[in-house]
């Protein structure tokens, strides 16, 4: 079924989208089964299950963490994680540049945009995000590379609103991109969509879409 699952998002997604399979609460024997079936890239979001899981499976999946990252942690998955979805300080920003540094690696992050009408959703304001990016202390890191934007719509069916906030965000990185990146290639990455709206994620010029349930369960 998982592989059944994964074809069928696979396929409908154009190229130049790529899809993280977000395997949280799913064991190692589904993420084995949708590895066999050729996905590389899983998306987790607590660190205890993560560096458990990893553990027992194989070397080259790609893992990028999705959830909201505390400061403490950073150390643990410094060594291997591929990228950080979910970066919303500049303190997360500064411990995650430190790890790197220890551990000799350059991590790519994201920045996560606060743009649903939910308070209870972590991420920065556009305006907070103009600050962080205005300060200019990112631009001494050489820990971390910032390859762009992610955001969790809004969780509800209006699909008007879905689309405004994927629009908002889009219409965010294209200044970003303008106003701090222009001279750079590596800030190109739009994560948008999960199971329930990741079609009109790219619609809206997602980069990549996080998907789960639709994948693993049936
Ligand atoms: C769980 C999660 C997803 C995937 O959600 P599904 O509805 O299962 O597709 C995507 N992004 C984040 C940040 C998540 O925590």
């Amino acid at each position: 079924m998982i592989r059944e699952n994964l074809r069928n998002v696979t396929d409908s997604l154009p190229p130049g989208v790529r899809l993280v399979a977000v395997s949280k609460y799913h064991t190692e024997e589904d993420i084995l089964e949708a590895y066999n079936a050729g996905q590389r890239i899983f998306g987790e979001s607590r660190e205890q299950e993560l560096s458990r899981k990893r553990q027992s499976l194989p070397e080259d999946i790609e893992w990028h963490f999705i959830g909201h990252l505390q400061t403490n942690k950073v150390r643990f998955i410094a060594p291997y994680i591929s990228m950080i979805h979910a970066v919303d300080s500049l303190r997360l920003l500064r411990e995650i540049n430190k790890q790197a540094l220890a551990c000799g690696r350059v991590i790519d992050v994201l920045l996560e945009l606060h743009l649903a009408q939910e308070d209870t959703k972590y991420g920065l304001t556009p305006d907070s995000c103009r600050q962080l990016l205005d300060g200019g202390e990112w631009r001494q890191m050489t820990g971390v590379r910032i390859r762009g934007l992610m955001m969790m719509a809004s969780n509800t069916d209006d699909t008007d609103q879905i689309r405004n906030e994927m629009t908002q965000a889009a219409n965010l990185f294209d200044e970003l991109k303008s106003e701090y990146f222009a001279d750079v290639d590596y800030f190109n990455e739009r994560s948008w969509g999960m199971s329930h709206d990741y079609p009109i994620a790219v619609e809206c010029r997602a980069t990549m879409v996080r998907v789960g349930s639709r994948i693993f369960e049936s």
